[in-house]
């Protein structure tokens, strides 16, 4: 028998997430966004349940020939554009739409011989200072592209640094809409932070007041569609009508009796100070389970909630088995997503145990971890 942990990528919930994006953003086109290989679900796994969506948005060459090779005809957007002049014969020959940050892309354009001209989105560092043209050198770049044979369609585009907080993205947005008020051409401007809280239709549970109406022809969904919350622990993803797209799962393989004083894992990290069962569970960081999760940390055991005890090393975490005491070798264990029983633990939870976001756990889904769909 394999190694009792496996990872399951649900195709329904997926869907289910899409179309909560467009009821967020009803007037909008929506990018499925799939870079790191779909947020670690796997492009061709993701992609029965994605393939509602309008485009798909993504960084890498490769993953754009592997959303061609299921038979994607619309459109396909590169997020940071290309990073070489050779870069641009895949896009005419994989039909790619670009993103254009920097004159050193315009240059690469210029000396790309094609009879097809490209579409590109021409990006605007309206304040997060990571990629795009400063305000005051955007209409020059316009100009700049717009004379060049080898475009044809020019989009707009911005990204926001503050759309899950209190920030907000008013002072951005104003600075993109006043700088491209004339100019023609498809807007996008927002992840999915900013469709759910500050589209024109605020979801709920937004409780605040928009600081901005964002409305663009197009919105880039990640996060959102594989069902966490950008705004955890603010807002969960239960709350946005989110449901989980990965879950992980794994098994008991081994179970120990603790007395008052004694330790468990590496570096005696947890003392017991009473009779405590432990269920030693078949995953570790070895599998993309965070290192960083402490004693505490929030597990399902056959369906039911107990905690992490002690450190997680490379291929086993150890858990509390008191409050499931049916639970024994060969119980189901939940790290994150659905159990068997329908029970959820989110995946945002794990991450915050752990000091980080949901995307970097399912980012970091491990290559040994056999993956199925449902
Ligand atoms: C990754 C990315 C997104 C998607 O962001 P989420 O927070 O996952 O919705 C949108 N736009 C750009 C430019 C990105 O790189």
């Amino acid at each position: 028998m394999p190694r009792p942990i496996h990872a399951t990528i649900h195709t329904d919930p997926l869907r289910h997430n899409l179309q909560r994006m467009r009821e967020a953003a009803p007037d909008s086109r929506v990018w499925a966004v799939v870079k790191a290989n779909a947020y670690g679900h796997g492009i061709e796994r993701a992609f029965e349940g994605l393939r509602g969506a309008d485009g798909f948005a993504l960084l890498d060459l490769d993953e754009a020939e592997r959303v061609r090779a299921l038979g994607w005809r619309g459109p396909i957007l590169l997020l940071e554009g290309v990073f070489e002049v050779r870069d641009l014969e895949r896009c005419s020959r994989l039909d790619l739409w670009h993103t254009v940050h920097c004159e050193e892309q315009i240059d690469m354009l210029a000396m790309h011989k094609t009879n097809v001209p490209q579409r590109v989105f021409l990006k605007m560092n309206s304040g997060m200072n990571r990629l795009g043209f400063a305000p005051a050198r955007y209409r020059a770049a316009w100009t700049r592209l717009n004379a060049l044979p080898q475009v044809d369609e020019i989009s707009l585009m911005t990204h926001f640094s503050d759309a899950d907080g209190a920030k907000g993205v008013a002072q951005q947005l104003a600075v993109f809409e006043q700088t491209t008020r004339d100019l023609p051409g498809e807007r996008t401007v927002g992840n999915s932070a900013a469709s759910l809280r500050c589209g024109a239709t605020p979801l709920q549970p937004f409780a605040g007041t928009p600081t901005a109406l964002v409305t663009a022809d197009w919105v880039r969904a990640g996060i959102a569609l594989y069902g966490s919350a950008p705004d955890f622990p603010a807002n969960s993803a239960a709350q946005w009508g989110l449901q989980p797209t990965m879950s992980l799962r794994a098994k008991i393989i081994g179970v120990q009796q603790l007395q008052a004083g004694d330790s468990v894992g590496y570096g005696s990290s947890f003392v017991a100070d009473g009779p405590l069962r432990i269920g030693v569970v078949s995953c570790g960081y070895a599998d993309g389970y965070p290192r960083h999760c402490s004693t505490g940390t929030p597990v399902l055991v056959g369906g039911a909630p107990t905690r992490l005890v002690g450190r997680v090393s490379m291929d086993m975490i150890t858990v509390d088995l008191d409050p499931v005491p049916a639970a024994g070798f060969g119980s189901e264990v939940t790290l994150w997503g659905r159990a068997a029983s329908g029970a959820v633990l989110p995946i945002d939870e794990v991450a915050r145990a752990a000091g980080t976001v949901g995307y970097e756990l399912m980012c970091a889904l491990a290559q040994r971890v056999p993956t199925a769909v449902d």
